[in-house]
C-alpha cells in the first residue's frame, strides 16, 4: 500500500515537473525570451512544425525564435498539455495536448491550432528538458498568404535533372582567390572563382587584395579579358576589392572587359560601425567603377544570365543560420538593425546532374541558398557547391544541421573555398557522407569540372 502511495507521488511530481516546464515554455514565448526557451531545450533538440518544416538543435531553435520576436513581435503561442505520461526510472516522459497560435506572415495576419506531442527527458539536475516536438496544424485562418500549406514532399535521387529547362553540357569553376594556394598564386582571406558554362565565362567576385585575382589568373594561364560580366555575391572587401584593378587593367585588352556587374538588390545600402563609420566594402569603388564604363546591374530576383546560368538574387532567410559576423548595422525605417548582408547572392547552374551552386561567403546561409536555388531553378538534387559558405565558426550542431539539408538535397561535391573553413570542410564530408575526392579544401587555381569531378591539385589531394 505504501509502494503504490510512493509510486503514485512519483509519477505525480514527473508529471507536475513536466506540465510546469510546460507553463514556464509558454510564459517565455509570452515575454519574448529566447533565451528562456533555450534553457527547456535538450541540446539535441529536434522539431517538426505545423508546416513540416524541420530543424535540429536548441541553439538553432532558440534563434528562430529569436528571429521570430523581432520580425513579428505581436506572434502568440500557447501550448497546452491533455496527458502527460511518465517512466520515472528513466526520466523520460510524452506530453500530448492542444496548441494555438496568431502570427504575422508578409503583412497578413494568421491564427492556427492543432495538436502536437513532446518528449521529454530529466537532466541531471533535475530540470525537465525537451527533445523533441511534432505539431501537426488542424486549422488556419486569414488571407491565403499566411496558411501556406506544407511544401509538397519531393523525392530527391542523385544525379536527377528534374525539369531544369538549359542543363549546361560542359562546366568548369576555378577558384581564383582563396587562403590556401598549391604551388601557383597567392592566398589571401577573400574569393574569387571563373565560371565557364557552354563558351559563356563569368567572374565570381574579385578577392580581397587589388592585385590578387590579376596575378593569380596571370600565374594560372587563365585569360580574363574576355569576359564582360562580372558577379558580387555581397558588398564585402574581400570579394570586392579586385574590381576597379581588374576593370582597368583588363580594358586595355577589351574595353567591354568587366564592364556589366551583377549585385543583388540593397548592396549599396551603408553597413554602420560602432563609431558610425560605412563599413560597406562596395561602395566607396562605385563612382570610379561607373566612370571606367562599368554598369551595376541590380537584381531582386532569380535571373537566368544565360541560358541555364542563374543569378539568385538576396536569397531569403528561411532557416535562421545566422552565417554572418553581427557586428555591423543598417538604417531601417524603425532605426538601426543588425546588418544580416541581406543582398547576399550566388549563382546556380543547372547539369544534367543536378544544380551547381557557386557561392562567395554564404551569408544567407548554405541550406538556404540550396532550398532557393532548388525553390527557383528547379527541384533538382544539388550536384555540387563550391566557394564560401562562412561555417569556420559554426558549432558541431549548426555543422551536423547543415550536413544532414546537405545530404537530403543529394550532395556529390564540395570544394569548400575561403571562409568555409578547414575543419567545417572535414566535418561535412564524414556527416554528409562524402570522400576524399568529392569534399576537398579549395586552393588557388583547384576546380570543379561536370563529369571528372574536383581536381585539387597537389597539396589538398
Ligand atoms: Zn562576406
Ligand atoms: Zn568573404
Amino acid at each position: 500500500m505504501i509502494t503504490a502511495l510512493l509510486l503514485a507521488g512519483a509519477l505525480a511530481s514527473g508529471d507536475e515537473g513536466v506540465r510546469a516546464a510546460r507553463e514556464e515554455f509558454n510564459a517565455a514565448i509570452a515575454r519574448r525570451d529566447a533565451v528562456a526557451i533555450g534553457r527547456l531545450l535538450a541540446p539535441g533538440y529536434h522539431i517538426v512544425t505545423g508546416r513540416s518544416d524541420q530543424s535540429h538543435g536548441a541553439r538553432v531553435e532558440a534563434e528562430r525564435w529569436a528571429a521570430r520576436f523581432a520580425s513579428d513581435p505581436a506572434v502568440a503561442y500557447r501550448r497546452s498539455p491533455r496527458e502527460v505520461r511518465v517512466n520515472e526510472a528513466w526520466g523520460l516522459a510524452e506530453e500530448t495536448g492542444d496548441w494555438t497560435g496568431s502570427f504575422t506572415s508578409g503583412s497578413s495576419r494568421g491564427r492556427a491550432a492543432g495538436v502536437y506531442a513532446a518528449k521529454w527527458q530529466r537532466a541531471l539536475d533535475g530540470r525537465w528538458l525537451i527533445q523533441s516536438e511534432v505539431f501537426t496544424t488542424m486549422s488556419c485562418e486569414g488571407p491565403a498568404a499566411a496558411c501556406p500549406p506544407p511544401d509538397p514532399i519531393e523525392e530527391v535521387k542523385a544525379g536527377s535533372a528534374g525539369r531544369l529547362a538549359h542543363p549546361a553540357q560542359k562546366l568548369k569553376i576555378t577558384v581564383l582567390s582563396t587562403m590556401l594556394t598549391s604551388g601557383q598564386g597567392v592566398g589571401e582571406w577573400g574569393f574569387a572563382a571563373l565560371v565557364e558554362a557552354d563558351g559563356k565565362r563569368w567572374l565570381i567576385d574579385t578577392g580581397a587584395r587589388a592585385e590578387t585575382v590579376l596575378r593569380n589568373a596571370t600565374e594560372l594561364g587563365i585569360e580574363l579579358s574576355d569576359i564582360t560580366d562580372v558577379v558580387l555575391t555581397h558588398n564585402h572587401a574581400d570579394h570586392t576589392g579586385g574590381l576597379l584593378t581588374l576593370r582597368r587593367e583588363l580594358a586595355v585588352r577589351n574595353p567591354k572587359a568587366l564592364s556589366r556587374a551583377h549585385v543583388g538588390a540593397g548592396i549599396f545600402e551603408p553597413r554602420l560601425q560602432p563609431d558610425g563609420k560605412d563599413a560597406n566594402g562596395l561602395r566607396p569603388l562605385v563612382a570610379a567603377y561607373e566612370a571606367s564604363g562599368g554598369v551595376f546591374v541590380v537584381h531582386d530576383g532569380a535571373e537566368e544570365l544565360s541560358p541555364g546560368v542563374w543569378f539568385t538574387g538576396p536569397v531569403p532567410r528561411v532557416h535562421s543560420e545566422r552565417n554572418w559576423s553581427g557586428s555591423l548595422k543598417v538604417r531601417t525605417g524603425g532605426g538601426l538593425a543588425e546588418d544580416t548582408v541581406a543582398e547576399d547572392s550566388a549563382i546556380v547552374i543547372e547539369t544534367g546532374q543536378g544544380l551547381v551552386i557557386v557561392t562567395g561567403c554564404g551569408h544567407a546561409g548554405i541550406v538556404n541558398i540550396v532550398d532557393h536555388a532548388r525553390k527557383t531553378v528547379g527541384g533538382a538534387s544539388v550536384h555540387a557547391v563550391i566557394g564560401g559558405l562562412h561555417l569556420f565558426p559554426a558549432s558541431d550542431e549548426q555543422l551536423a544541421w547543415t550536413a544532414a539539408r546537405l545530404r537530403e538535397a543529394g550532395l556529390v561535391h564540395l570544394l569548400g573555398a575561403h571562409c568555409t573553413g578547414i575543419e567545417a570542410v572535414f566535418r561535412l564530408r564524414d556527416l554528409a557522407n562524402l570522400s576524399r575526392r568529392t569534399a576537398v579544401v579549395a586552393a588557388v587555381g583547384a576546380s570543379f569540372t561536370l563529369g571528372p569531378g574536383i581536381d585539387p591539385l597537389a597539396l589538398a589531394r
